[in-house]
C-alpha cells in the first residue's frame, strides 16, 4: 500500500530503491500487515468492486479486505485507481529511507527477517490445516485458536508453537513496518 515518492517511482516503472524493497516485500498488500483497510470519502465502492476489491462493511464503515486481489506479480495491478489509505500509506522502512534515516542494506534486511518470520507462521498454518492464502494472517491464527479445537497432544504443540511465532512476527512488525492504527 506504501505512497511514497519511493514507491510511486516504482509502479511508474522505474529501477528505485523502492521498486525492489516493495518488490521483495508486499507485506502491505498481501494480507500479512493488515486485515481491512477503511475506504476514505474520496473512495468509490462502485469503482473498486469493479476493479475486483473485496469490500465489506465493518461498524458502520466500508472497508477493503486483504489479501488484496489487486496485488499481482509482487505490484498493484491498479495503481493510478488504487484507495485514498493506499496513497497515504508508508511503512516505516519507506518513511526511514526517504528521511535519509536509513540505508538500503538495512531496509533489506528487514524485509528478509519478516519473510523468514512470515514463512515460519505460514508453515503452521499448513501444519495445523490452513492452508487458505486467500486470507489475512490475522483472520487464519484467530479462526485456528478459536474453539472447537482438535485436542490431540500434536496440535495443541502445534497452536503453542504458533502462538509464539505470531507473537514474534507481530512484535517485528509493530517495530519496523507498521506506523500508524490498522484501519
Ligand atoms: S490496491 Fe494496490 S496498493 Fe492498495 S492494497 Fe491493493 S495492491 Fe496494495
Ligand atoms: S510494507 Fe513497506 S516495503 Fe513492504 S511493500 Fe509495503 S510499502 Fe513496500
Amino acid at each position: 500500500m506504501g505512497n511514497m515518492d519511493l514507491k510511486a517511482e516504482a509502479n511508474a516503472g522505474g529501477e528505485s530503491l523502492a521498486a525492489k524493497l516493495c518488490a521483495a516485500c508486499g507485506m502491505c498488500c498481501n494480507g500479512v500487515l493488515f486485515y481491512g483497510t477503511r475506504l476514505q470519502p474520496e473512495d468509490s465502492i462502485r469503482s473498486l468492486t469493479a476493479l475486483g476489491m473485496k469490500l465489506k462493511r465493518k461498524d458502520g464503515e466500508m472497508q477493503f479486505l486483504q489479501p488484496c486481489p489487486a496485488y499481482k506479480d509482487s505490484c498493484c495491478s491498479i495503481y493510478d485507481k488504487r484507495p485514498q489509505r493506499c496513497r497515504t500509506f508508508s511503512c516505516r522502512q519507506l518513511k526511514a529511507l526517504n528521511a535519509g534515516e536509513s540505508t538500503e542494506e538495512a531496509a533489506f534486511a528487514k524485509i528478509s527477517e519478516a519473510k523468514i518470520l512470515t514463512d515460519r507462521v505460514r508453515g503452521l498454518f499448513a501444519q495445523l490445516g490452513d492452508t487458505r492464502e486467500n486470507k489475512a494472517f490475522a483472520r487464519r491464527y484467530a479462526a485456528l485458536l478459536t474453539p472447537p479445537l482438535d485436542a490431540s497432544p500434536e496440535s495443541e504443540r502445534l497452536r503453542q508453537e504458533l502462538q509464539v511465532a505470531m507473537s514474534e512476527l507481530e512484535a517485528m512488525l509493530a517495530a519496523n513496518f507498521r506506523t500508524e492504527a490498522i484501519a
